[in-house]
């Protein structure tokens, strides 16, 4: 149905455009279309999945959460046109005259409104490409086609979620009411010295102790365990030690007691226990310094033999800048000089440049012709560390830091090691590193790296829009006069 020919058509903007939603208990699902049958033909299908506060909805709200989300998305096709909703849902077609209805419902029927469309009862038969647009099946042949006409969306909270749910907090929802009372009373005053704004309904919070331009989002109690395991415990976070996590999340988010309730969260992490050694640093030994230029020293190492992997991976290459910490691995087959001169070349040198010094420890894959020759050849100095003083070599932390992060993400499945390789590398190079107080990422990119949770709930996004300069200028003013010792939280 939804591949054979014509797929899809131009829109006409002489004709009325008519939108078939419907929702499931996950997702939603629309098609904009316009004719009748038989000439009937579609301009656009779109589906997205429900966040899981959506899931909970009722099946009404639901399905006007379809209408209202699928106005939105063909907006471009059908605003100021003649419009027809057809939804297989009965109730949807009194919520557009229910006066009294409060809440969510409420407010979508006004939006609705604002579309002046007209609402079409349809059956669930004659509905069917939004009904299986709203029940995406991943793993079922029949469905697979090369089309890619249909756009599937992550949810994404928007600013009105986040409000609901920051108004579930009684402490935050005190905050929240003290700014819109329009009061500047001795509570006004309180709550802006610690930071504290508002944007678009939502509060945010000037953290006093970094320097960052970014506000942080206001976390509500509920939300803190969520936040925690996407920045502690989700493959990309890595299970950062205490310090790691805090900066990750400090960076975007805000709760009071915050540092505290990391510090215990990642002391009593399950996984972390399991698999981190007791991590005491060697006390008087020789530390490389710090070289002022990016990829100017890199440091290597190898790690394994591991159990091998289905296309025969047995080592991890380790290549680690020594100024910004930024790090990369690879998945070996054997540990020979010539494998790891092929990813020191094509991988690194090709991609930021010849470095001036190569640090390894003394193993024989490293102090061989072939690794000798290509740093002669290509004017590296090579400089190797005894293995009785692996600690010398700053890769070699990169290396105690890789095993208990490898062993939490593969878990059971001993011989998938490779395949995490890459979220390994992501988890190091956006941690903070002691020695640097930055991450690898930062020193590398000046910027922090967008992540996950940044696609499905960045702040930033939100706080970009209309007012902002006017509210945060009394931070900023704050700011200037105020050196950074004297900012009290
Ligand atoms: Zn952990």
């Amino acid at each position: 149905m939804l591949i054979s020919p014509p797929v899809l058509s131009q829109p006409d903007g002489s004709k009325p455009f008519i939108i078939r939603t419907d929702a499931s208990s996950y997702a939603l699902g629309a098609v904009l279309i316009q004719g009748e049958k038989p000439e009937e033909h579609v301009i656009e299908y779109a589906s997205r999945l429900l966040s899981s506060a959506e899931r909970n909805y009722s099946t009404t709200e639901r399905e006007a959460l379809a209408v209202v989300w699928a106005l939105e998305k063909f907006r471009g096709y059908v605003e100021n046109q003649e419009i027809i909703i057809a939804s297989d849902h009965q109730p949807l077609k009194g919520l557009m005259s229910i006066k009294s209805a409060s809440g969510r419902l409420a407010r979508w029927a006004l939006q609705i409104q604002s579309f002046h469309p007209k609402i079409l009862y349809t059956p669930g038969k004659s509905n069917v490409v939004a009904d299986l647009l709203s029940r995406p099946v991943h793993d079922n042949k029949e469905f697979v086609c090369n089309l890619n006409t249909v756009s599937i969306e992550l949810p994404s909270r928007r600013s009105r979620d986040i409000r609901e749910e920051q108004m579930k907090d009684e402490d935050i929802k005190k905050i929240i009411d003290c700014f819109e009372s329009g009061r500047k009373d001795e509570d006004f005053i309180n709550w802006t010295s610690r930071g504290y704004l508002m944007n678009q309904g939502i509060l945010y919070r000037y953290s006093p102790d970094t320097e960052s331009e970014e506000a942080q989002l206001v976390v509500p109690c509920h939300e803190r365990e969520r936040v925690l395991q996407q920045y502690h415990d989700s493959p990309t976070a890595g299970h950062s030690g205490s310090e790691g996590t805090y900066f990750k999340i400090a960076s975007r988010y805000y709760f009071p007691g915050m540092r505290k309730f990391i510090d215990e969260y990642v002391k009593n992490c399950a996984e972390c226990n399991r698999y981190k050694p007791n991590n005491q640093k060697p006390a008087g030994l020789l530390r490389t310094p710090i070289y002022a230029q990016r990829f100017e020293t890199l440091a290597i190492d190898l790690f394994g033999p591991l159990p091998e992997t289905p296309t025969g991976k047995k080592w991890i290459f380790l290549i680690e800048d020594t100024s910004t910490k930024w790090g990369e691995l690879f998945a070996l087959e054997d540990a020979t000089a010539q494998n790891c001169a092929k990813f020191l070349i094509e991988e690194v040198f090709l991609r930021y440049g010849l470095p001036r010094r190569l640090i390894s420890d003394n193993g024989t894959q490293f102090v061989s012709a072939v690794m000798q020759q290509t740093c002669n050849f290509l004017g590296i100095k090579q400089e190797l560390i005894p293995v009785y003083h692996p600690q010398a070599n700053p890769s070699e932390r990169k290396n105690r830091d890789l095993k208990p992060k490898l062993a939490i993400l593969v878990g059971d499945a001993h011989d998938t090691w490779d395949e995490k390789l890459a979220m390994v590398r992501f988890a190091m190079n956006t941690s903070k590193y002691d020695t640097t107080g930055h991450t690898a990422a930062y020193l590398q990119f000046g910027r922090e790296l967008r992540t996950t949770d940044d696609v499905n709930h960045d702040l930033r996004s939100l706080i970009e829009n209309d007012n902002f300069v006017e509210e945060t200028l009394t931070t900023l003013c704050r700011r200037d006069f105020n050196t950074p010792n004297q900012r009290t939280g």
